[in-house]
């Protein structure tokens, strides 16, 4: 990373490898024989919330078959039925069987694409829905967080050949040991990221209710401005830092299968924020946003070795981001605050004495062009110099810089940095020409 930190008091910085990323399996499409003019289109939970957004989404659905395309629509479940789902399971079992619950919350998605089968039909048009399983997705046995490993897309094909739009439930396989399975929170844009890689479709197109990516969060920096285009690269540490709009999974995905990704919002025409391979408008750029979360929590773990640590934490299927180890053994980690019950308990199970933080916000900045633009560290730390906020658990990748500081400060410090990095100016949407 360009630029050495100005001397401080800070804690010690740890660098994770920029490319450290959950692997993705191959997945077994049809790549070679690309079929052209095929489009996947995704929409959100927001955007299938009622009975009126269904027929809006059937009728996007239908003007895209019209103008002569080969249409896969992939669906979330409306609103916030996962959500219930999920609390109606608590409401039986403290602890629901993973498999159980991959059985139940699978049910959300399933209504919502037959629901848009039936709007496109009294459309007046063909339509056919599919369940993960029946649309061919296969995925590995881990319930409630299972990796797509392959894509069987004859079904898919057959129907598109018969001249049918196509509508898969989004979120859910089935595993190679033949049960339902879910692709975690979010897990819809994968579902259509890898059905548009196995298609060979042209595009993915995630439609929202934002209308893009954007430079910060609007609601809390009010400037905040759309982003044209951002690098899958810059996609991924966006994502896991904190910008809700895709899931991790589904940018790595697109990566390592070269989907060209198109966020934009269902409710209106205007174009949204393309992700894609890097370009020189990135480069150019430098930074191209400053994300947050406060959803993360921060552990002090002692008696436990490393080794011990983050095997037993693999094993429990925690997304352990920030590693620090200081002195000799003493562990510092942070991870989801959704994975805070497997945390606690495998901690407890390796005897380790430990402490959890939940008062910490992490702040990245995200930027292609930090690899060629020195001194974007020294402005970021003399920024928290003259604001008087210590950054804690520092850390970095070629194109990121990342810190915690207490909640009270989070929104200050964004929108300061913003500022500095010039991030509401029109140049930062990074428009061609
Ligand atoms: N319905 C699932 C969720 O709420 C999956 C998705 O929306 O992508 O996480
Ligand atoms: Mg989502």
């Amino acid at each position: 990373m360009p630029g050495p930190a100005p001397p401080g008091p800070y804690n010690l910085v740890v660098t994770k490898p920029a490319a450290e990323y959950e692997t993705v399996s191959t997945v077994h499409g049809d790549e070679g024989q690309r079929v052209l003019g095929t489009v996947v289109m995704k929409f959100g939970g927001t955007s299938v919330g009622d009975p009126e957004k269904i027929t809006n989404v059937a009728r996007r659905l239908v003007a895209a078959r019209d103008r002569g395309v080969r249409v896969v629509g992939v669906v979330s479940a409306m609103g916030h039925t996962t959500d219930e789902l999920l609390e109606l399971a608590h409401e039986v079992s403290p602890q629901p069987d993973p498999r159980e619950l991959d059985m139940l919350l699978s049910v959300g998605e399933r209504i919502s694409c037959a629901l848009v089968a039936m709007a496109i039909d009294a459309l007046g048009r063909e339509a056919v829905s599919l369940t993960g399983s029946q649309a061919g997705i296969i995925t590995d046995t881990v319930h409630t967080k299972a990796k797509i490993v392959e894509v069987r897309a004859r079904r898919i094909h057959e129907a598109l050949d018969e001249g049918r739009i196509v509508l898969v439930a989004g979120f859910q396989g089935m595993s190679t040991g033949l049960d339902i399975t879910t692709l975690g929170r979010g897990g819809s844009d994968t579902t259509a990221v890898a059905l548009a890689a196995a298609l060979g479709a042209d595009a993915c197109e995630i439609y929202t209710d934002v209308e893009g990516v954007y430079t910060a969060d609007p609601r809390v920096v009010p400037d905040a401005r759309k982003l044209h285009a951002v690098s899958y690269e810059e996609m991924l540490e966006m994502a896991a830092s904190g910008a809700k709009v895709l899931q991790l999974r589904s940018v790595e995905f697109a990566r390592n299968h070269g989907v060209k990704l198109h966020v934009r919002s269902t409710f209106s025409d205007e174009p949204g924020t393309w992700i894609t391979e890097e370009d020189e408008r990135m480069e150019k750029a430098m930074i191209s946003g400053v994300t947050h979360t406060v959803e993360e929590a921060v552990y002090r773990v002692q008696g436990a070795t490393p080794a011990d640590l983050f095997a037993a934490l693999a094993e429990k299927n925690v997304n352990v981001d920030t590693i620090i180890q200081t002195g000799t053994d003493v562990i510092v980690f942070s991870a989801p605050l959704d994975d805070r019950g497997a945390t606690a308990g495998t901690l407890d199970d390796l005897g380790a004495t430990w402490s959890e933080r939940d008062d910490l916000g992490k702040i990245s900045i995200v930027g292609a062009g930090m690899k060629s633009h020195p001194g974007i560290a020294s402005r970021t730390f003399a920024t928290l110099h003259d604001l008087a906020v210590e950054p804690q658990f520092i850390s970095t990748s070629p194109i990121k810089i990342a810190f915690y500081v207490p909640h009270a400060e989070l929104e200050r410090v964004v929108k300061t940095l913003h500022a500095v990095f010039d991030l509401g100016s029109p140049d930062a949407e990074r428009r061609h020409g």
